[in-house]
């Protein structure tokens, strides 16, 4: 079920790493609350086109914008070019993520880069060159995707951890930062929700996790479409330097 937040309609809202998973959904969800939705695409501009074709059908108006997180420039310029010509941005989810698992003993360098460049400095980036856009809108909303692991830790998962604890470290640090020209800022913590990402986890790996959860189910991309799309919402107008899990209960 969907809750209807009026005051999403028209606002343009970014949202990272929207090519599926949670970021699609929550550019679904974006789109059918009429928002004009901006997802950003490396490289595959016939499947971005898509996209932009899907949101459409479904209420809201969308544009792609071609960056990748961890390319500074090409962020800039495709933020910088969108603001020029279609005005300022109300909304951002740092969404876009990667995990490359391994015990420390293992893990490689250029897998904690990567990691670390994606996750975490790809957010802070990307929410810096959208702050001064922010600082000329009232009521703007920033929502990381972090993680539980970000809170409780799990082996194997070092550098996704970390970035993800960072990315709570630096929620807060923008809420306090922030809080003066009323822009909030938020983070999400998922526990286990069916997308690519935990596809590709082995059938072994996938019980252990159900065994661990108390409302014995995985979560679904859409139930984490809806708590964000409160976050962005004037419905949360108080809520900012907050950390939500939405994970059935594996934290407690
Ligand atoms: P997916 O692997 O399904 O999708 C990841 C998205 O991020 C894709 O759209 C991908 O784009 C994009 N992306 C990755 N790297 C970059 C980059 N360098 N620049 C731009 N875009 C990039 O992930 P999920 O939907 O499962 O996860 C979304 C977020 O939620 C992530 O931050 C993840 O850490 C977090 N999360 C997920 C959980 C889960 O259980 N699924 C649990 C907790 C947190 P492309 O198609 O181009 O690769």
């Amino acid at each position: 079920m969907m809750i209807q937040y009026p005051d999403l309609k028209d606002k343009k809202i970014l949202v990272t790493g929207a090519s599926r998973g949670i970021g699609k959904e929550l550019a679904k969800a974006l789109a059918a609350q009429g928002a004009h939705v901006l997802f950003n695409y490396r490289g595959d501009q016939e499947k971005a086109n898509a996209l932009k074709s899907e949101l459409e059908v479904l209420g809201g108006k969308a544009s792609a914008l071609q960056f990748d997180v961890t390319n500074m420039a090409q962020m800039k310029v495709a933020i910088d070019s969108f603001i020029a010509e279609n005005g300022n941005i109300e909304g951002l989810v740092n969404n876009a993520g990667i995990s490359k698992d391994a015990l420390l003993m293992r893990l490689k360098e250029e897998d904690l880069n990567s990691v670390i460049d994606t996750n975490l400095k790809g957010a802070i980036m990307v929410t810096q060159a959208l702050s001064r856009n922010f600082m000329k809108v009232t009521g703007a909303s920033i929502v990381n995707i972090a993680s539980v692991v970000g809170l409780m830790g799990n082996p194997g998962q070092a550098a996704y951890s970390a970035s993800k604890a960072g990315l709570i470290g630096f929620t807060k640090t923008m809420a306090k930062e922030l809080a003066p020209k009323k822009i909030r800022s938020n983070a999400i913590c998922p526990g286990f929700i069916q997308t690519d990402m935990t596809d590709a986890l082995s059938g072994e790996v996938k019980d252990a996790y159900l065994s661990q959860i108390p409302l014995k189910e995985f979560g679904s991309t859409e139930q984490v479409a809806n708590l964000v799309c409160f976050l962005l919402s004037s419905a949360s107008s108080y809520i900012t330097g907050e950390v939500i899990k939405i994970d059935g209960g594996l934290y407690i």
